[in-house]
């Protein structure tokens, strides 16, 4: 029987997506890990488990069953928010490919994280893209917006304020209405 020391939690990542079999974080023995993917970097620890990082799977039965990070909301937050660290660092893999002092190529350094300059040895991280989100509250409730160019019935919170469209809606606090009330 397997012990946790067996077993790692794996954030393959392609396209913005997680590998997902049955709509959750894979689970999967240590010795299994050169069957799914080519190579995996540790990234953290939750619960025991070693997280994993990974961009080139090798299973043909992993060309489906990738989905959003979204679809991850029921984790606890610490394994959620490593998860999402995986997609970060997939996308800075992706735009960062190359140094932006000499040219030359980058590739993905799992010490730092970061990419790291095979010609000049550069190290870059991640970009920093600071964000805000405001949420506005009164007497329980919690102001969303209906995006024009969304065409679903959802509802979210007023980081589109500044564009063109918003259809202003109170709703319950702490809500996101996906109907169409
Ligand atoms: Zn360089």
């Amino acid at each position: 029987m397997s012990d946790q020391k067996d077993l790692v939690y794996l954030c393959c990542v392609t396209e913005g997506k997680l590998w997902l079999p049955d709509r959750n974080l894979p689970l999967i023995p240590r010795m299994q890990l050169t069957h799914w993917v080519e190579e995996s970097f540790v990234i953290g620890h939750y619960d025991g488990y070693e997280i994993r990082y990974a961009f080139s799977s090798k299973s043909a039965a992993m060309r489906e069953d990738f989905d959003s990070l979204r679809s991850l909301l029921h984790l606890p937050p610490e394994l959620f928010n490593l998860a999402g660290r995986a997609i970060q660092l997939d996308h800075m893999r992706l735009t960062q490919r190359y140094c932006c002092a000499c040219g030359g190529e980058n590739v993905f350094d799992a010490s730092h994280p970061a990419m790291v300059c095979n010609n000049c040895q550069t190290v870059h991280y991640p970009r920093v893209s600071p964000c805000v989100i405001v949420a506005v509250k009164k007497d329980g409730q919690i102001l969303l917006a209906h995006h024009h160019a969304i065409k679903r019935h959802v509802h979210s919170d007023r980081r589109f304020c500044g564009s063109r469209g918003n259809t202003g809606a109170v709703r319950g606090a702490g809500s996101q209405r996906r109907d169409g009330n």
